[in-house]
């Protein structure tokens, strides 16, 4: 847009209050407050059109890695752009694609060695339940149909992976009629310190030994549920739900687009557990931040039942499959990643968030408050007036998104003490009033 044409703050305000969409949102009405613009952002900082600047405690819904506007990331995007933004992938292929795969399948838990890139996180977990259900197709068990899961997860907002999303807070109910019904356990109780409830593990022995017939896969989120409840519970279910999986021939599906490159404290938190899913789907922190990519990684054994069946092809090819600006951007990201020694800056995090958050623990209106890896999450007891709060942090220098009683932050991994301690103060300053 050339200068002349620039909109002022309250014109661009004015226009998306009139016509846009937002996530989760109503359209605005005429009383409806200004969203704010954000004109650039760099390192931590998001640097609104009011002047103020913020730190993104959010890493913009849990994507951004090394901070905005990183040379490196920068680099790599522009370089891709002067040979190609795109081509299809139907019957040709490229090097960011061939590197990242080749990387993924490196670093990612041992025996997932085919990679099939999607568009978006939503995409992958479609494709990731497309597999589980080809793969029992071709092998002549068509039977099993159906998924299994825990309560509190959440997968995404298309129509198959809503369905796996807990019940409630997904409004399944408004949905219903066109629904597969799944499969669905209580979540394990908190806690990843805490020793496994053996009543707990009985109980879904006995739910899967009674109903595996018709289930595919078992589908969750490994260790930490995030937008389901930002929940955290013990390896030691997840290790049990592989032992399950396997006596009762139901393929593991581990949703790690929200855990995955390193934000739980492992690279992927299936590590925590030292299993391997027989499905992996991967995106958010994928690109470092910098565009949408996903890819869903799946073992041998997947991808040969598949192709030895009655379709033998594997039956979903987005238009953007790779696309070589966001694989090339992504290698880019995940190789800075491995350069660092991130293991010890997300404990570091781990610690200031954990110190700095530690005063909300007594707070009369505070129900929990927990930490693991560069997650920080302080449960209230009543539902947060979520414009109230997010000015009043704004005052404060940061930007966050609490949804119903968690107000919660998952600072970008290249965050100094001293921003992590404006981040913790300012929850702290707003939350215990
Ligand atoms: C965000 C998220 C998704 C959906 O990804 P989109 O890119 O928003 O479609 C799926 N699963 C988990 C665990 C997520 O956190």
């Amino acid at each position: 847009m050339s200068d002349n044409m620039a909109m002022s703050p309250e014109q661009l305000q004015a226009i998306d209050k009139q016509h846009i969409w937002h996530p989760y949102s109503q359209v605005a009405q005429d009383q409806s407050p200004a969203l704010p613009i954000v004109d650039s952002a760099q390192g931590v900082y998001l640097k609104l059109a009011s002047g103020e600047q913020v730190i993104d405690g959010m890493s913009s819904w849990w994507c951004m890695l090394h901070g905005y506007n990183h040379p490196v990331l920068n680099a790599a995007a522009k370089a891709q752009l002067d040979k190609m933004s795109h081509v299809m992938f139907g019957g040709l292929t490229h090097e960011p694609a061939v590197r990242l795969a080749k990387l993924l399948v490196d670093i990612t838990p041992a025996g997932l060695d085919k990679v099939f890139f999607a568009d978006s996180g939503s995409v992958s977990v479609e494709v990731a339940i497309k597999m589980a259900l080809q793969y029992w197709h071709s092998l002549g068990r068509p039977e099993k149909q159906r998924l299994i899961t825990i309560k509190n997860g959440y997968h995404g907002d298309t129509f198959g992976a809503m369905a796996s999303c807990d019940p409630v807070n997904g409004m399944h109910h408004l949905f219903s009629a066109n629904l597969p019904q799944h499969h669905f356990l209580e979540a394990p109780p908190m806690g990843f310190d805490k020793p496994p409830c053996s009543a707990y593990l009985q109980d879904i022995r006995d739910y899967i030994a009674k109903h595996h017939h018709e289930i595919a896969a078992f589908i969750l989120e490994p260790v930490v549920q995030g937008a389901g409840g930002m929940r955290f519970y013990s390896p030691a279910y997840l290790q049990e739900i592989k032992v399950l999986c396997d006596e009762f021939d139901l393929l593991l599906i581990a949703d790690e687009i929200a855990t995955g490159f390193g934000r739980s404290g492992k690279l992927f938190a299936c590590e925590h557990a030292g299993i391997s899913p027989d499905i992996l789907c991967l995106g958010k922190a994928l690109s470092g931040g910098y565009m949408t990519l996903a890819a869903t990684l799946c073992s041998e054994k997947i991808a040969n039942g598949i192709c030895n069946g009655e379709a033998s092809v594997f039956m979903h090819g987005p238009t953007f499959m790779a696309n070589p600006l966001a694989c090339a951007t992504a290698l880019a990201s995940t190789e800075l990643l491995l350069q660092q020694d991130w293991a010890s800056q997300i404990t570091n995090i781990e610690t200031q968030l954990s110190i700095g958050l530690a005063p909300l623990r007594n707070a009369p209106d505070v129900a929990d408050v927990r930490v693991l890896g560069a997650i920080g999450v302080v449960e209230m007891k009543q539902d947060v007036d979520k414009e109230a709060l997010q000015s009043a942090l704004i005052e404060r220098g940061v930007w966050l998104r609490p949804f119903g009683k968690l107000v919660y932050t998952m600072p970008p991994f290249v965050s100094t003490n001293e921003e992590l301690q404006q981040l913790c103060s300012a929850m702290v300053e707003t939350l215990s009033q």
